[in-house]
């Protein structure tokens, strides 16, 4: 409804790709600025959700993304001695319901073969402040604008945020993160499920099923191990030796698929941050993503979460008479879905993923029913796939 406007995006990431299509799509005007000197994906796989995909759908992407990811039908979480604590089908939350297991890769390729103009994105182009309130500048003193609107999608240690301080509500480092990494699936025996072992709150690992992976031929999983902080800094062969085994201790079946981990260099490092902005918009200036509402990965939402955004700010952009309208209508439409999760991810991550070994006896023993009430069942698969709404419906 407003024409062709002129909008600057931030960032390559999941959300400032799926940003550019929608965008582009309306017709606007955009200049993408991307840090990293060659575009490309970080990080190993990860799973997407129905809502997610749902985001996918609606840019006619789900054909690639279907026949590169693996259907994930189940979670099950158990403890090393075969506790049962988490398991859940995405078929009891609707009859056609499945998680899609992908790389990084898959879906950064998918997102970017359909941006028709991704040879004019600035590579290798850093932002560092906003001017004027419409104006980027960048880490080489180059001003780019005046931009009708600045879509910031800079990721969870976003920098730009900075500049609004007085709009950080809460901007935390968890102490705890994860290593990861592909590995060829072999004969893995549970392909369309996501299976986690947890040993109190100080060791979990996972193994998730993600398809194809870019130039590789065969299946791949995501294997991820969780990791104090500050020993991510310092995971040295010794460290690696030591995580086999664990490994090999806790869960046998997956030591042998290590074996083509011959260097600490081949697990990606990650750190989580849980970030909530007081308000997604100031002036000209949207965050979305990581950018705007780090979380712990622990519900699998984040790139979902990324998806959402960018479909419903362009959703608002479309229907509304002014930029500063769709910018309320933006910040209206997503907050409660966000507010839900990102509470959730804050009160779960310290039951898998801390030093308060207490809470896993606890854990062991109430999750698992609480899986199989039909109450409390329903609202922990609309958790799972993204699509609790509010806290009570
Ligand atoms: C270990 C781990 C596991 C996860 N598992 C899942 C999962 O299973 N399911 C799920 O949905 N989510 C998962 N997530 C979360 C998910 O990865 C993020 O939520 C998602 O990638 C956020 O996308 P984004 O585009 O906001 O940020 P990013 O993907 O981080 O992209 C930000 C981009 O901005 C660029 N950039 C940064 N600063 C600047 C600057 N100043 N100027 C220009 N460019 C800049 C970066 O180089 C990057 O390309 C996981 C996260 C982690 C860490």
């Amino acid at each position: 409804m407003q024409g062709r406007l002129r909008i600057a995006i931030v960032g390559y990431g999941t959300a400032g790709q799926a940003a550019a299509l929608f965008l582009s799509a309306q017709g606007h005007r955009l200049s993408i600025f991307e840090q990293a000197p060659v575009l490309g994906p970080v990080g190993a796989g990860f799973l997407l959700q129905p809502t997610g995909l749902g985001v996918l759908d609606r840019l006619g992407l789900s054909k690639p993304i279907l026949e590169r990811g693996q259907r994930i039908e189940r979670l099950y979480g158990a403890t090393p001695k075969g506790r049962s604590v988490m398991d859940m089908s995405y078929r009891d939350h609707a009859p056609d319901c499945f998680g899609l297991g992908l790389t990084r890769g898959s879906l950064f390729g998918v997102l970017h073969d359909a941006y028709a103009d991704a040879s004019e994105i600035a590579v290798g182009t850093r932002i560092d402040a906003i001017d004027s309130g419409d104006t980027l500048l960048d880490s080489e003193g180059r001003k780019h604008g005046p931009f009708d609107l600045i879509v910031v999608a800079d990721g969870a240690h976003s920098r730009l945020r900075g500049l609004h301080p007085n709009n950080i509500k809460r901007q935390k480092l968890y102490p705890w993160g994860a290593l990861w990494c592909l590995l060829p699936a072999e004969s893995w025996a549970y392909p369309d499920q996501l299976q986690q072992r947890y040993a109190g709150t100080r060791e979990m690992i996972g193994m998730l099923p993600v398809g194809q992976r870019t130039e590789h031929a065969g299946r791949w999983l995501t294997f991820y191990f969780s990791v104090p902080g500050e020993q991510l800094d310092h995971f040295d062969a010794a460290a690696l030796a030591q995580l086999r085994e664990r490994v090999a201790a806790l869960w046998p079946e997956v030591e042998p698929l290590l074996a083509t981990i011959a260097a600490p260099e081949q697990m990606h490092r990650a750190r989580y941050r849980d970030v909530l902005l007081r308000e997604p918009a100031q002036g000209k200036v949207v965050y979305i993503g990581d950018a705007a509402h780090a979380m712990s990965p622990q519900l699998g939402q984040g790139v979902n979460m990324a998806l959402l955004d960018a479909e419903t700010l362009a959703d608002a952009l479309a229907q509304s008479p002014s930029t500063d309208d769709a910018l309320m209508a933006y910040r209206d439409r997503r907050r409660a879905h966000l507010a839900i999760y990102q509470r959730l991810s804050r009160w779960l991550t310290p039951w898998f993923q801390s030093e308060r070994n207490s809470l896993a006896g606890v854990r062991d023993l109430g999750f698992g029913p609480l899986g199989r009430f039909a109450l409390t069942r329903g609202h922990m698969l609309r958790i799972l796939t993204g699509t609790k709404q509010s806290w009570w419906h």
